[in-house]
């Protein structure tokens, strides 16, 4: 019985296959490899000395991702293939939508005529829009504020239907806050197209010389410095939480949201200075205004993950900030130096 992982050669999905091998899962893993590289996957083989078949399937290919359940079997999905950004999203959501909303209605529908009932969905924290206060927990209600956030939240709900079509679906949908940080051997780690979105990527490229200066967006939010507070989880911990989640649902059915979060929030002042005490460089930084759509501060309340799952993050800021200069600085160029590598790939 296998694990299929959509979106295994991405950021969040490289470090979870790394854990779910080392955990003696069996793993497939189907990506089109649209924001990520097959290097990723060579080296989730190499950190772990484990196999697994990999197809280079896009979700929207319906025949191609029924061959994947034809041939293996499958018991479990954790299912992380989706576009994520969310500027790009404002700009072409009718792309956002077809390949995350229809993506994931093809993976059900396939799941279903083949009985696999179990799902890991990677949502975001997103989808609690602009929230009334924090920390923030799973009751809240939810809204989204662009087509990404909009994307995950109407997947939300689509999974929610399916479990009252069909009892038989255990689906946990996994409220992710805001990951960085990377593998501590420094071999795998975020790997973004072009100029970074996110905080942490922003500063380590400026940190490696890549980027000039980080621009913080706003100084006059009502925080204790005046600059966004978020909660920010290390990736293998998020990853771990994965298997925490895919043993609560391989063990009953329903349909559950869980925050994986730390539960604290850190300023982006904070992790400037963090960061600069990890790597021993300067950040050199300026203040701008606000960046459209932005909240002032989110942290999780991650109380119930812990209750009903069994998980809490474990590692600190100082872990978070290290590791992402250690594969920063020994990938100035992320995968890209090994673009021409071949992973061995089906289809
Ligand atoms: P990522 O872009 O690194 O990984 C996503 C993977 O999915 C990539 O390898 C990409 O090639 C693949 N993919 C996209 N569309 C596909 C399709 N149609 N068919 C097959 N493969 C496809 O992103 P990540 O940071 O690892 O995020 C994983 C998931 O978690 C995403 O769904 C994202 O929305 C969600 N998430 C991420 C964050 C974050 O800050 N990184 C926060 C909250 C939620
Ligand atoms: N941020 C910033 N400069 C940047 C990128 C982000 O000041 O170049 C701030 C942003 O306003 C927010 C925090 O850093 O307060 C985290 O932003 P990120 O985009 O990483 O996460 P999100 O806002 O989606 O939670």
């Amino acid at each position: 019985m296998a694990i299929l992982v959509t979106g295994g050669a991405g950021y969040i999905g490289s470090h979870t296959c790394v854990e779910l091998l080392n955990a003696g899962y069996e793993i497939i893993v189907l990506d089109n490899f649209s924001n990520s590289s097959p290097e990723s996957l060579n080296r989730v083989k190499e950190l772990t000395n484990k196999n697994f078949k990999t197809y280079n399937i896009d979700l929207l290919d319906k025949v191609n991702v029924e061959k994947v359940f034809l041939e293996n079997n499958i018991e479990s999905v954790i299912h992380f293939a989706g576009l994520k950004a969310v500027g790009e999203s404002v700009e072409i959501p009718v792309h956002y939508y077809h390949n995350n909303i229809t993506g994931t209605l093809i993976l059900i529908d396939i799941m279903q005529k083949y009985n696999v009932f179990n799902i890991v969905f990677s949502s975001s924290a997103t989808v609690y829009g602009a929230p009334k206060q924090v920390p923030i927990s799973e009751d809240f209600s939810l809204s989204a504020t662009n087509p990404y956030g909009r994307s995950k939240l109407i997947i939300e709900e689509i999974l929610n239907d399916v479990y009252i079509s069909n009892n038989n679906w255990s689906i946990a949908l996994l409220r992710y806050f805001n990951p960085i940080g990377a593998h501590e051997s420094g071999r795998i780690g975020e790997n973004p197209n072009g100029i970074p979105n996110n905080l942490m990527p922003f500063i380590t490229q400026v940190s490696i010389g890549k980027l000039q200066e980080l621009k913080v967006f706003g100084s006059d939010y009502s925080t204790p410095d005046g600059t966004g507070v978020r909660d920010y989880i290390h990736v293998v911990d998020l990853a771990h939480g994965h298997l925490k989640a895919l043993e609560k649902i391989m063990t009953r059915s329903g349909v559950e949201a869980y925050n994986l979060g730390t539960g604290k929030g850190y300023s982006v002042l904070e992790m400037v200075a963090a960061f600069e005490k990890a790597s021993n460089r300067k950040i050199p930084y300026s203040i701008g205004p606000r960046r459209t759509g932005d909240i002032g501060e989110c942290f999780a309340d991650p109380s119930k993950a812990e209750r009903e799952l069994g998980w809490k993050a474990e590692k600190g800021i100082e872990e978070m900030c290290i590791d992402s200069w250690r594969w920063q600085s020994q990938n100035p160029d992320g995968f890209q130096k090994d673009k021409n590598s071949i992973a061995h790939v089906l289809v």
